[in-house]
């Protein structure tokens, strides 16, 4: 047998390279996932601990209760251990980083009023975690970024490309890098975390006022949140389509006993 051509040669390795990579999202979707998960989780242990040590946590026992609850009805649908940790910080911002950690400030409690609208977002954060964004992410960046390795990144933390993949990763604010996600990620994110809140027992119907609230609330100063979480027009449209088939797995987790009854209190 003839041996393969050297390009030949390279094209399979490259090919199988992509291949093992190659991943499907919850919801179906083909998705590219070079980073090996560990590291990726690992990176987001780390950087929440490194936010425990420099945010002041909000002690307020009604605060806490109430995230809490919303939080813990959401986990027995992912499963998992999560770690819940309320900020005090007046920021309208929540997010959820892989390796099981949620991270709510206070200041979006001002904007969440109810539980099935802080469900709607912490929903949407775990369902970016579940599909494995952040590895898309960082993938992307290593796939056009050549020399970039999350090792090397790592060793280094204040480097240019460990910022870069800490953006990536989600905690970009922290280093002066916010990456957004991209639309096909939001209206994934959208999507399966109105089945998280509904099969959970929260209104998914409360997803549209918590985005509208967003939007009001950010006024001229464009928050954390929604610059990595941009708000595309489709969006509320495209819930107002969804919500509709989702309410069939609501109504029997509603009326379920251990349907979830969070209040925010004083
Ligand atoms: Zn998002």
């Amino acid at each position: 047998m003839r041996p393969l051509p050297r390009t030949d040669f390279a094209k399979i390795i490259l090919l199988l390279a992509f291949m093992s990579g190659c991943a499907t999202s919850p919801l179906g979707r083909n998705q590219l996932l070079l980073a090996p998960e560990q590291q990726v989780e690992s990176m987001g242990v780390r950087s929440f601990a490194a936010m425990k040590q420099q945010k002041r946590m909000n002690t307020r026992p009604s605060d806490n209760r109430f995230v809490n609850c919303v939080a813990d009805a959401l986990i027995r649908q992912t499963g998992g251990h999560w770690e819940v940790v309320v900020f005090d910080d007046p920021t309208a911002n929540a997010f959820a980083l892989p390796g099981g950690k949620i991270g709510v400030h206070s200041g979006i409690l001002a904007i969440t009023r109810t539980q099935d609208q802080l469900a709607t977002v912490l929903g949407h954060e775990l369902a970016h975690v579940l599909a494995h964004h952040a590895n898309e992410r960082l993938s992307q960046q290593l796939a056009v970024r050549q020399g970039l390795s999350l090792v090397g990144a790592m060793a280094q933390p204040d480097s240019a490309s460990a910022r870069l993949l800490m953006g990536a990763l989600g905690m970009g604010a922290q280093y002066g890098i916010l990456l957004p996600y991209s639309r096909t990620q939001e209206s994934e994110a959208d999507l399966y975390g109105l089945e998280l809140m509904a099969k959970a027992g929260f209104d998914p119907q409360a997803s549209v006022a918590f985005w509208q609230n967003m939007d009001k609330n950010a006024g001229a100063q464009q928050p954390e949140f929604l610059s990595t979480h941009p708000s595309h027009e489709n969006r509320i449209r495209e819930l107002e389509r969804q919500i509709p088939a989702i309410m069939a797995r609501y109504r029997p987790a509603k009326t379920a006993p251990s349907g979830p009854q969070c209040e925010r209190g004083r």
